[in-house]
């Protein structure tokens, strides 16, 4: 471990502890902010290696200190989160959130995540253009194109494309994007892949264009052409 630089932004000051003391065992090096404002002052003056960003904040809530942090940075963000909700999730995750926890969590779910938002973050491969169809996508740039029109895509809908992309014709299980994409299995009936396949869909199928992303129904999803 290399000493990576996290800031923890919480107004709980218990919870706070909790935490910052377990990312210090692990040999992180930890910056403490109680509200949002102060966070963002702390990105700006100091910036992180990675982000753990409660939901729950006074002044200025998670969601938009997170939409502020991703207009200035591509820093990983992890949210912290009492709501449940498949629904606010994703609003986190369009949001520019990297990963949720959902409080209570222990301890070792938390290093975990952490971990695989550092494994993720680190760059391991030269940017490549990936083709497939009329389909590009420039793992350098996070561009993607249908034909000659560009394509504006999140970053998570960018991951999950790069899969399909770098998997061509072959059929991916839930389970398998699940890990690849989100790092883990996001939980038995979460319908997640769905909504962002939803979201694949709208961006690349427009003028009647013909569909790539295919549902192999009750396995997965697979990128192909149309029979
Ligand atoms: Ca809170």
């Amino acid at each position: 471990m290399a000493g990576e630089r996290i800031l923890l932004i919480e107004d709980e000051a218990r919870i706070a502890q909790f935490i910052e003391r377990a990312l210090i065992y692990e040999g992180y090096r930890v910056s403490v902010a109680r509200d949002g404002q102060n966070g963002l002052t702390i990105a700006r003056d100091n910036p992180p290696d990675l982000v753990v960003l409660d939901w729950m904040l006074p002044g200025l809530d998670g969601l938009e200190v997170c939409k502020r942090l991703r207009a200035a940075s591509d820093v990983p963000i992890l949210m912290l989160t009492a709501k449940d909700d498949i629904k606010d999730r994703v609003i986190g995750l369009d949001a520019g959130a990297d990963d949720y926890l959902v409080k209570p969590f222990s301890v070792d779910e938390l290093m975990a995540r952490v971990r695989a938002l550092f494994r993720r973050s680190t760059p391991t491969s030269r940017p490549e253009i990936l083709r497939f169809s009329d389909l590009t996508l420039d793992t350098g740039t996070h561009r993607a194109y249908r034909g000659e029109r560009a394509i504006d895509l999140t970053a998570k809908e960018y991951e999950l494309l790069e899969l399909f992309m770098r998997n061509p014709r072959q059929v991916l299980t839930r389970d398998v994007i699940f890990d690849r994409v989100w790092g883990y299995d996001f939980g038995g009936e979460s319908n997640i892949i769905e909504v962002y396949v939803r979201y694949l869909r709208q961006k690349t199928e427009q003028d009647n264009e013909p569909r790539l992303v295919h549902t192999v129904r009750g396995v997965g999803y697979v990128l192909r052409e149309e029979e």
